[in-house]
C-alpha cells in the first residue's frame, strides 16, 4: 500500500475527549474514527488489524471443530419474550418497524440459535456440535466509554455448543478454556490475561471471564497469589478463598474483560423446547454452552498493553503491515531503489506500507511511523544506498541496524 494513497489522517494533539490510551492512540494514528459515543468506524489501518484478529480467532474455532454461520442482527420480539429477556436485559436495543412492530438488535444469539438448533437436532447421534459467528452486536450501554473498549456496537465472536450429557459439556468447556488461552497468546496478551471465576446463574455455580490486567480496565479482579487464577468482585464477596486452590492470598488489579464462557445447560433449551432422543428413546433437553470474545475490544486491549510514549507497538501477528518502508529525500536513485524493494517484498507476500510521500521530512515520517506502530521500519536514503543497504529498526527496539538489500529476504 502506498502511504500517499492511504485513506487516513494522523493528528499530533490529544483530543480532550479521549478516555483511554488505546482510544487516544488509535484515533490519532488513523485506525478508527468515532461517529458518536460508543460507535466507531474502522479505517483501512484499523480494519486490517481487525481482520488479523478475526483470522486468528476463526482458525482456533475451526480447530475446535466448530462450524461458522451468520445469524441475523434483527430478532423477533417473541423470541426474547420467550426467555424473559425482552424486559429483563437492560442493554437490549429495541427498534420499531412499520406497523409499530417491535424487534431486538442482537446483543447475543441464544434466542436465535436455540430455535435454529431445534430444526436440526432430533437424536443423540447429531450431538455434540458447535456453531460460531463473527458479527456485529449491539448493547445499549448507559455509559459507552474508553474508546473501543466499551461500545454500543461491536464486533464479536460468539460460539454455541450443544451436548447430550453434562460430562460432554464439561469436556468441551475445558477444551475452550485452553483454546481461549491460545488465542490470547497469539494476540500478544496471553501473559496478562487471567481466567477469572464469575457467577454462574441458576444453572451452574460459576462462569468464567478472561480478564486482561490494564489500568484502563473498569473491572476489578483478585488474582490468587498461589495458582494465578482470578475471581471477580461478585465472587470475592461470596467466597473469600480461591475456588481453585483454597488459598486466601490475592492481589487486586484493574482489568478489562476480553472473553467470557458460560455453561448455559438447559437455560435456553427449555424455553425453546430444544430436545433430543437419547439411545434409550427417551426425550431429554439439550445442554448448551456459550463462548464469546469481543474482537474490537480485544484490539483496544492489545493497544493498552503494547505502546510507548511515541505510539503503538503492534505485535507481529496482528499488525496492519509487517514492514513500513520509508524513502528519504527526493533523489531519483532513492525513489527507484525504494520502489524496487517495495515490489520485491510484495512479490514475496510481505505486507508493506510504503511511505512514498515527497513533501514530508524525515522527522515527520519517523514520528508517524512510530505512532502507527508497524513492527519493522525499513529506511532507504542516499546514505544507505551507498552501502547497498537499508536501515532496519524494529518498533520495540531502540537500535537501528544496516541490512544489505540482497539480504532482505532473510529478514522477511
Ligand atoms: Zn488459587
Amino acid at each position: 500500500m502506498l502511504q500517499s494513497k492511504l485513506f487516513y489522517k494522523t493528528t499530533r494533539e490529544k483530543s480532550p475527549e479521549v478516555e483511554s490510551i488505546s482510544h487516544d492512540l488509535l484515533t490519532r494514528a488513523g485506525f478508527v474514527d468515532q461517529l458518536m459515543a460508543g460507535v466507531f468506524t474502522f479505517l483501512p489501518l484499523g480494519f486490517r488489524v481487525l481482520k488479523n484478529i478475526e483470522n486468528i480467532i476463526r482458525r482456533n474455532m475451526e480447530e475446535a471443530g466448530a462450524q461458522e454461520v451468520l445469524m441475523p442482527v434483527l430478532h423477533p420480539k417473541e423470541n426474547w419474550q420467550k426467555t424473559g429477556r425482552w424486559n429483563n436485559l437492560d442493554v437490549l436495543f429495541k427498534v420499531k418497524g412499520s406497523g409499530n412492530k417491535e424487534y431486538a438488535l442482537g446483543p447475543t444469539h441464544e434466542e436465535v440459535v436455540s430455535p435454529l438448533a431445534k430444526k436440526i437436532i432430533f437424536s443423540y447421534k447429531e450431538l455434540p456440535f458447535a456453531v460460531f459467528q463473527i458479527q456485529t452486536k449491539f448493547r445499549d450501554e448507559l455509559r459507552a466509554k474508553s474508546g473501543i473498549l466499551r461500545t454500543r456496537e461491536f464486533l464479536m465472536k460468539d460460539l454455541y455448543s450443544f451436548h447430550a450429557t453434562q460430562e460432554d459439556l464439561d469436556k468441551f468447556y475445558d477444551k475452550m478454556i485452553k483454546i481461549y488461552f491460545n488465542i490470547f497468546k497469539e494476540l500478544g496478551i496471553g501473559e496478562e490475561t487471567y481466567l477469572t471465576f464469575a457467577s454462574g446463574g441458576t444453572f451452574s455455580k460459576y462462569s468464567h471471564e478472561f480478564q486482561m490486567v490494564t489500568d484502563a480496565g473498569e473491572d476489578i479482579i483478585y488474582i490468587c497469589n498461589k495458582c494465578k487464577t482470578a475471581v471477580n468482585k461478585e465472587i470475592k464477596a461470596e467466597t473469600p478463598a480461591c475456588p481453585k486452590c483454597s488459598s486466601d492470598s490475592f492481589i487486586e488489579k484493574k482489568a478489562v474483560e476480553v472473553g467470557n464462557i458460560f455453561k448455559l445447560a438447559t437455560k435456553f433449551s427449555l424455553p425453546f423446547d430444544l430436545k433430543f432422543r437419547d439411545k434409550d428413546g427417551q426425550e431429554k433437553p439439550v445442554l448448551m454452552g456459550c463462548y464469546g470474545i469481543g474482537l474490537s475490544r480485544a484490539m483496544g486491549a492489545i493497544v493498552e498493553d503494547n505502546y510507548d510514549e511515541r505510539g503503538i507497538i503492534w505485535p507481529k501477528n496482528i499488525a496492519p503491515f509487517t514492514a513500513h518502508l520509508i524513502s528519504l529525500g527526493d533523489s531519483k536513485k532513492v525513489e527507484t531503489t525504494a520502489q524496487k524493494i517495495y515490489q520485491d517484498l510484495q512479490k514475496r507476500g510481505v505486507q508493506v506500507l510504503y511511505d512514498d510521500r515527497q513533501d514530508k521530512s524525515a522527522g515527520e515520517k519517523f514520528a508517524e511511523a512510530d505512532l502507527i506502530g508497524i513492527p519493522y521500519r525499513v529506511v532507504v536514503s542516499e546514505k544507505t544506498i551507498k552501502k547497498n543497504s537499508v536501515e532496519i529498526k524494529e518498533r520495540n527496539k531502540k537500535q537501528a541496524r544496516l541490512v544489505k538489500i540482497k539480504d532482505l529476504n532473510k529478514l522477511f
